[in-house]
């Protein structure tokens, strides 16, 4: 484990080196709800100062702002023009960020706060989810010189046509890890309001077990499979560029979970489980094209103009043809209907399909884990679990080290806790530090 976490944590920890480090630290919503929160991370971020580390920033949006502005923009447009969204939600990250200076400032810290585009973030010109491109830095590099610490405005950038841009929702983490790997910070701790990653959601899952590593590939998979806990690009930034994450709380400081190249499993009291968590997410709707005929080149005619626009489709089942035709049902995130819904009852009238459906109630189970790939055996527990608890499969993917069944919205719970149990996950003791509702 690298050995960092000893400068930087708070509390009972001993050993501690003086010696500087770059750590970069990222405050999720929660963590900066509300003035006495921004306060509490201020002396946290004083405190790591003050043992001789360099401090980069990074805030998220005051507690539910950034929904609170999607709202107002429903209210206002049915439109959504992608720039004027933009434009709109970056500033609820600037609040933040000034508003952590000032109580900087209280405590006796120069610090200085950087907008996305005035730290050089630059992105692709896909507004709403924007791709960093480069992280120039040399501002916040110039500060840090000068002693001070920055606080850098998360989930932003600037594009190459010097358009404001988003990174899509969650993308602070983003923010953190990039301008970590770009100034070659020692760690990034991304502060939230759980004490780590856990075996599962301990919002659903109160018996689920805290992981005290867990390696790159692993939370990939479980970001990718919609473990909001880390953003997915963040994750693939942090092992493009071997940035050690450290997730943690910023409502206890006490160590969290690393996440590393570091293939061997230690600190979680699990003997080497096969399985590393069970993910869930409702995020996705399920869309079917009924009927569609089958013949090369249907399938590319419906998904190229949904990639063309920029729509995330995940799991993609077609059906055995029957009579000449089939049905293909995939899922697309529930934030990229409006835009799919109208592609799909095009091209489906085009390729002469009988109709298109789709189904908001659904949700998305997954298992991970890097020893999938040596255990056989693994999808048809999943399986006869489900079984046993009424559980209806109604599409299945699989990679190396995962394996992701869509099935009715109703039964997630029971099927994530029934999964965590059967696979040995249960920690035995119900998830212990506080669950800060969310403002
Ligand atoms: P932040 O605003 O700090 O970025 P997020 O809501 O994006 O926080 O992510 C933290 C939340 O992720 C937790 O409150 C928890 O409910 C959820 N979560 C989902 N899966 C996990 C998991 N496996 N381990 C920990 N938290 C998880
Ligand atoms: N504020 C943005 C969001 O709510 C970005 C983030 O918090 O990571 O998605
Ligand atoms: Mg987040």
């Amino acid at each position: 484990m690298p050995g960092i976490q000893h400068r930087s944590a708070r509390g009972p920890t001993t050993n501690f080196e003086v010696v500087m480090a770059l750590i970069v630290q990222k405050y999720g919503g929660t963590s900066v709800a509300d003035p006495e929160r921004i306060r509490a991370v201020a002396e946290h971020i004083a405190y790591t100062k003050s043992h001789g580390n360099q401090v980069v920033a990074v805030v998220s949006a005051m507690g539910k702002s950034t929904d609170n502005l999607i709202n107002l923009a429903n209210q206002v447009s049915k439109t959504h023009p992608g720039r004027e969204m933009d434009m709109l939600l970056t500033t609820g990250e600037r609040i933040s960020m000034a508003l952590l200076c000032m109580a900087l400032a209280d405590l006796g810290v120069e610090a200085k706060s950087f907008t996305g585009s005035q730290v050089g973030i630059i992105t692709d010109t896909v507004h709403t989810k924007a791709k960093i491109l480069e992280v120039k830095g040399d501002r916040v590099r110039a500060a840090l010189d000068e002693g001070r610490v920055c606080v850098v405005a998360g989930f932003q950038g600037v594009s190459t046509d010097s358009e404001i841009t988003t990174l899509g929702r969650g993308g602070s983490d983003t923010t953190a890890v990039a301008v970590a790997a770009a100034l070659g910070a020692d760690s990034c701790e991304i502060y939230t309001d759980v004490t780590g990653v856990f075996s599962a959601d301990p919002r659903l899952v109160p018996q689920a077990r805290k992981l005290g590593h867990i390696q790159f590939d692993e939370m990939l998979e479980m970001a990718g499979a919609g473990s909001k806990v880390l953003a997915l690009r963040s994750v693939e930034f942090a092992r493009n560029h071997n940035v050690p994450i450290h997730v943690r709380s910023s409502f206890t400081w006490e160590h969290g979970t690393w996440v590393t190249g570091d293939t061997a499993r230690k600190g979680d009291g699990v003997e080497d489980p096969i399985v590393a968590g069970v993910v869930h997410d409702a995020s996705e709707s399920k869309v079917t094209v009924q009927a569609v005929p089958d013949k090369p080149g249907v399938s590319a005619a419906l998904f190229e103009p949904l990639a063309a626009s920029n729509v995330n489709v995940d799991m993609i089942v077609q059906n055995v043809s029957v009579k000449g035709t089939t049905d293909v049902s995939f899922t697309v995130p529930k934030a990229d209907m409006k835009v799919a819904e109208k592609i799909v009852a095009d091209v489906a009238k085009q390729i002469g399909a009988e109709g298109v459906t789709h189904d908001d109630n659904i949700a998305k189970v997954s298992l991970v884990g890097a020893g999938m790939k040596t255990s056989p055996g693994v999808a048809a527990k999943m399986f006869r679990v489900l079984a046993e608890n009424d559980v209806n499969i109604q599409m299945i993917s699989t990679s190396t080290i995962r394996i992701s069944v869509v099935i009715a919205a109703t039964d997630l719970e029971k099927a994530v806790r029934a999964l965590h149990t059967a696979f040995g996950l249960d920690s035995g003791s119900a998830y212990s530090a506080p669950l800060p509702e969310r403002k």
